[in-house]
C-alpha cells in the first residue's frame, strides 16, 4: 500500500484528498495528517483514517486533540509545530506528500517533503511563486516526483508530451514542438459586474465561487484573478515556459480545465466536472488511472464553451502578478506576501475588494529588495513584504 501525508488535512483539497481514498482503500494509506488548528475535523479524520501521526500547528489546539483522542482509544500520535510538520512530510513510511496548506506557510513542509525525494502533490501553488527556481532546484537534486494539483497545471501536465511530464522545469517546450500553454480560468463571480461596483463587494459575494468549491483564500483570489497569476508564475516554474509561451483565456464554464497549443496547429485540452478528485486522483496514481468519484463529463448537458480575453481594468491584481513573474522572485514572493495580508485584511473587513489590488501594487513599487539566492533570503522577503503589506493596509483603513 502507498503511504500518503496530508499537510493540510481539513482544508478543501485536504478533505478532497480523504475523498479520493475513500474510492481506493485497498491502494492508499494513510501516514501523517496536519493541520492549523480545527480541532473537531482532525478528530474525525483521526478516527477514520487512523494515521501514525496528527500534526497541528498550534500547540492548544494539539493538546486538546491528543486528549480527545486518548479517551477514545485511539493509538495516534499528536506532534505540534512547524518543525513537527516539516518531520512528518519527511517520514520513511511516506511515498507521497499531499502539500495542500494554503499560503506561504507551506513552504518550509514542501520543501522537507522534497527534499526527502518524496512524490509530491503539489496543491500549494503559493510555495512555487515564492521559490520557484530554488524548489525546482532541490526536486532534481533530490530526485523528488512531482505532480501538480491545481487542476489548470494537472490539466497541462496531461496534455503535454511525455518528455515534459518527465522532466518538469526543466523540459524544452520549443524541443517537444509546444508553442503555448493556454491557461484557463472562469473570470469569478465578477465576470460581467460593473468595474465601478467591485469596491462595495462584501467577502461573502467574492467567495461564491460560479464553478468551484474552495477554500476562502483561493476563492477571494479567484474574484481578483490573482488565482491566475499566481498560476501563471506556477507555470511558468514547472513547464519551463517564458512569457510568449503563456497565454491567460477566460473559460467561464471551467470544462476545459487548460491546453497545450502545438506548433503542427493542434491544441490538447484536458476536460471534465469542475472537481478538485480528478487531478487529485490522476496525480496519486500517475501514470495509472483510478476512480475518483467524479461523475463523467456529459457533452449534451453540457451548453456552449466560450472563451475571452482578461481585461486587466477589470482584473489588475493579473497584470501585477505577470510582470512580477518577469521582473523575478523578489517580485514574485513579495507580491504573495502582500496578497496574503491584503486578503486577509479584506476578508475581516479592514479593506476594500478593490483594495486588495492597490495594497499588492503599493508594496511592489515600494520594493528594494535584491534577487535571493537561497530559502532564507525568500522568508526574509516574505516578512518584510508582510511588514509593508500591514503598514500599507493600516493607512487604507484610515
Ligand atoms: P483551505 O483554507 O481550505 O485549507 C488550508 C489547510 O491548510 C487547512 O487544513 C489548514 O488547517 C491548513 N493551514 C492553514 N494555515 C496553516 C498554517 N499557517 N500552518 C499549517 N497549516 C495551515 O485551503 P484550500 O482551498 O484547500 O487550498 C490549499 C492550497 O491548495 C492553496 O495553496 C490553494 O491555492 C491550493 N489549491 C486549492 C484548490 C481548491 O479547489 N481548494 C485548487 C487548486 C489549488
Ligand atoms: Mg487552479
Amino acid at each position: 500500500m502507498i503511504g500518503l501525508t496530508i499537510l493540510g488535512a481539513t482544508g478543501s483539497i485536504g478533505k478532497n484528498t480523504l475523498a479520493v481514498i475513500r474510492q481506493n482503500p485497498e491502494r492508499f494509506r494513510i501516514q501523517a495528517l496536519t493541520a492549523n488548528s480545527n480541532v473537531t475535523e482532525m478528530l474525525t479524520q483521526c478516527l477514520e483514517f487512523k494515521p501514525c501521526y496528527a500534526v497541528m500547528l498550534n500547540d492548544v489546539a494539539a493538546a486538546a486533540l491528543a486528549q480527545q483522542l486518548k479517551s477514545l482509544n485511539c493509538a495516534t500520535e499528536v506532534l505540534s509545530g512547524m518543525d513537527a510538520l516539516c518531520q512528518v512530510a519527511a517520514l520513511d513510511n511516506t511515498d507521497m506528500v499531499m502539500a495542500a496548506i494554503v499560503g506561504a506557510a507551506g513552504l518550509m513542509p514542501t520543501l522537507a517533503a522534497v527534499r526527502a525525494g518524496k512524490r509530491i502533490l503539489l496543491a500549494n501553488k503559493e510555495a512555487l511563486v515564492m521559490s520557484g527556481a530554488l524548489f525546482m532546484a532541490e526536486v532534481k537534486a533530490s530526485g523528488a516526483e512531482l505532480l501538480p494539483v491545481d487542476s489548470e497545471h494537472n490539466a497541462i501536465f496531461q496534455a503535454m508530451p511525455l518528455a515534459v511530464q518527465t522532466n518538469l522545469g526543466f523540459c524544452d517546450l520549443v524541443a517537444e514542438g509546444v508553442s503555448k500553454i493556454l491557461l484557463t480560468g472562469s473570470g469569478g463571480p465578477f465576470r460581467y459586474s460593473e468595474i465601478a461596483d467591485l469596491a462595495a463587494v462584501t467577502p461573502a459575494q467574492a467567495c461564491a465561487h460560479p464553478n468551484w468549491s474552495m477554500g476562502q483564500k483561493i476563492s477571494v483570489d479567484s474574484a481578483t484573478m490573482m488565482n491566475k497569476g499566481l498560476e501563471y508564475i506556477e507555470a511558468k516554474w514547472l513547464f519551463n515556459a517564458d512569457e510568449a509561451q503563456i497565454q491567460v483565456v477566460i473559460h467561464p464554464q471551467s470544462v476545459i480545465h487548460s491546453m497545450v497549443q502545438y506548433t503542427d496547429g493542434s491544441v490538447v485540452a484536458q476536460m471534465g466536472e469542475p472537481n478538485m478528485c480528478t487531478p487529485i486522483a490522476h496525480a496519486m496514481a500517475y501514470p495509472q488511472r483510478i476512480p475518483a468519484g467524479v461523475k463523467p463529463l456529459d457533452f449534451f448537458e453540457m451548453g456552449e464553451l466560450t472563451f475571452l480575453k482578461p481585461d486587466y481594468a477589470r482584473y489588475p491584481c493579473l497584470k501585477l502578478a505577470i510582470d512580477a513573474c518577469h521582473q523575478g522572485q523578489a517580485a514574485t514572493t513579495t507580491l504573495n506576501a502582500a496578497n496574503e495580508m491584503a486578503v486577509d485584511a479584506f476578508l475581516t473587513g479592514q479593506i476594500g475588494f478593490t483594495d486588495i489590488a492597490r495594497v499588492n501594487g503599493t508594496v511592489l513599487d515600494g520594493m528594494t529588495v535584491s534577487e535571493p539566492d537561497n530559502i532564507d533570503a525568500l522568508v526574509d522577503i516574505d516578512a518584510m513584504a508582510r511588514i509593508d503589506a500591514q503598514q500599507t493596509i493600516n493607512r487604507v483603513e484610515t
